[in-house]
């Protein structure tokens, strides 16, 4: 039986270390573009159990949700996949430190929710819910605001079952940190994260259509909300639609560049808009209008391959010029692209690293042959602008390159080396990108 990551609940699971051999090579990702090859597949339930496996196994991976689209999360045929589902779903809120401690396996809904009812907040959220809070911030994933980090840069401290089965906690004042959340999961099992957070605010999110790229100014439109993300299927030129939240405790921004739409939209065209958080300047709590789509729904349209690209944010409107230039090659297997902003962030591996970016997403139709020569025609074309792939999508820029483009590589590496001196956490996809 094939079993989903990112949508199963226990049906079909081993549940336990020991028995959970069986059916490895069946698990996929979210999206079943990608059916993980390993020799085991493991749910521990208790941090005993989880040291136990870890220090037994020569190669481990951690599966999260598993929304990635490559094999960042794959073991290979010789190593164990874990999952850290069936673990403590642990979640302390501090309210007077405002931080809360959660298990890695947990989901932003899952968390989101439970820190809004202690009256707080998290500062921003990806486009969906569903995702685990140590498999986010591991691959630098992110929403959209120019003032916004990635996930990862609410993080304080991370708590991880390294090769030998300890615990190892590395907090913001230790030297490591820097390499220690955006880890790609090359470091070891995170079972902990402890985030910061502020007081719970209200969010109401408008959408406004066809937005011209003629004349665009970029920094203005991206900064006319608190987060603001541009759609377009990239038929024509221009932007289908901008969805732009605002906090109701700011003031608010006026957007005279296009018209407010007048009924809810899906990003995707012909995408039922049920399935999205709530339009038309409704105000709604923070954890209700951050995210693009609704907890309690599959989101986006799950017959999908994505890619994304974080460039230099000045840089933003020539790169937009550059795909516009390819526009026929990309909308032919283009299902939505969406642009977004992300501040700078000190994560080594984050693809936001030391620079304010612009992300150029594209959610492709799920025909691999047809999608994969067209990002790397796309990949020619951000050439340019210096681009880093988001890590958990679908890219082809060789391992070599993307070395080049992280000036903390060398450090990352010297961490994997001293963290996991056995290679216990290195799949082909760490290895090639370490380069050993
Ligand atoms: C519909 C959809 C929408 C998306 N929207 C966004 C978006 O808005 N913004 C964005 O930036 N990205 C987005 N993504 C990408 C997604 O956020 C990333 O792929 C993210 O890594 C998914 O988290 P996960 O828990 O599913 O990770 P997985 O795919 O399960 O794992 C990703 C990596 O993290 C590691 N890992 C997972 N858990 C642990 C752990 N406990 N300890 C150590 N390592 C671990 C894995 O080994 C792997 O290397 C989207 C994906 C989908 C499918």
């Amino acid at each position: 039986m094939t079993e989903t990551a990112g949508t199963r609940g226990t049906t079909g699971s081993t549940g336990t270390t020991g028995t959970g051999a069986s059916g490895a090579d069946a698990v996929t990702n979210w999206a079943r573009t990608v059916t993980y090859t390993a020799r085991g597949f493991h749910r521990p339930r208790t941090p005993k159990e989880l040291a136990a496996l870890v220090a037994g196994s020569t190669r481990v991976r951690v599966l999260g949700s598993g929304h990635s689209f490559n094999r960042i999360a794959d073991p290979g045929p010789d190593g164990v996949l874990v999952s850290t589902a069936d673990l403590p779903r642990t979640i302390d809120v501090d309210t007077a430190a405002r931080t809360v401690r959660v298990a890695g396996g947990v989901r932003y809904a899952e968390l989101a929710r439970t820190v809004h009812a202690h009256g707080l907040a998290l500062s921003n959220m990806a486009s969906l819910p569903h995702i685990s809070v140590a498999g986010s911030v591991a691959t630098g994933t992110h929403g959209s605001g120019v003032a916004n980090g990635p996930l990862a840069s609410a993080v304080r401290e991370v708590e991880m079952v390294t090769a030998d089965g300890a615990t190892v906690r590395i907090g913001r004042d230790d030297a490591r940190f820097g390499g220690a959340v955006t880890s790609l999961g090359a470091l070891g099992v995170v079972t902990a994260l402890t985030l910061e957070l502020e007081p719970a605010y209200a969010v109401e999110q408008r959408v406004y259509t066809e937005l011209p790229l003629e004349e665009l100014d970029f920094e203005a439109v991206a900064a006319a909300g608190y987060s603001v993300s541009l759609f377009t299927d990239w038929r024509r030129p221009g932007f289908r639609q901008v969805w732009v939240k605002r906090r109701t405790d700011r003031p608010a921004v006026d957007f005279p560049w296009a018209a407010p739409a007048t009924e809810p939209l899906h990003p995707v065209p012909g995408m039922p808009a049920v399935n999205c958080t709530r339009q038309l300047g409704v105000p709604g709590p923070w954890h209700e209008r951050l995210p693009h789509f609704r907890a309690e729904f599959t989101p986006s349209s799950g017959e999908e391959i994505q890619s994304e690209y974080l460039l230099p944010r000045p840089a933003a409107l020539d790169a937009l010029h550059a795909v516009d230039g390819i526009r026929d090659t990309v909308a032919g297997v283009l299902q939505t692209c969406e642009v977004r902003t992300i501040a700078a962030d000190p994560q080594w591996l984050s693809p936001a690293h030391g620079r304010d970016s612009v992300a150029l997403h594209f959610t492709w139709v799920k025909d691999e042959a047809a999608v994969l020569p067209v990002v790397r025609r796309l990949e020619e074309a951000l050439e340019p602008f210096g681009p880093r792939p988001h890590w958990g999508k679908v890219f082809r820029t060789p391992s070599a390159v993307l070395r080049e483009r992280y000036a903390r590589f060398t450090d990352f590496r010297d961490l994997v080396r001293a963290l996991d001196p056995s290679g216990t956490f290195a799949n082909a996809f760490v290895r090639d990108l370490l380069g050993h």
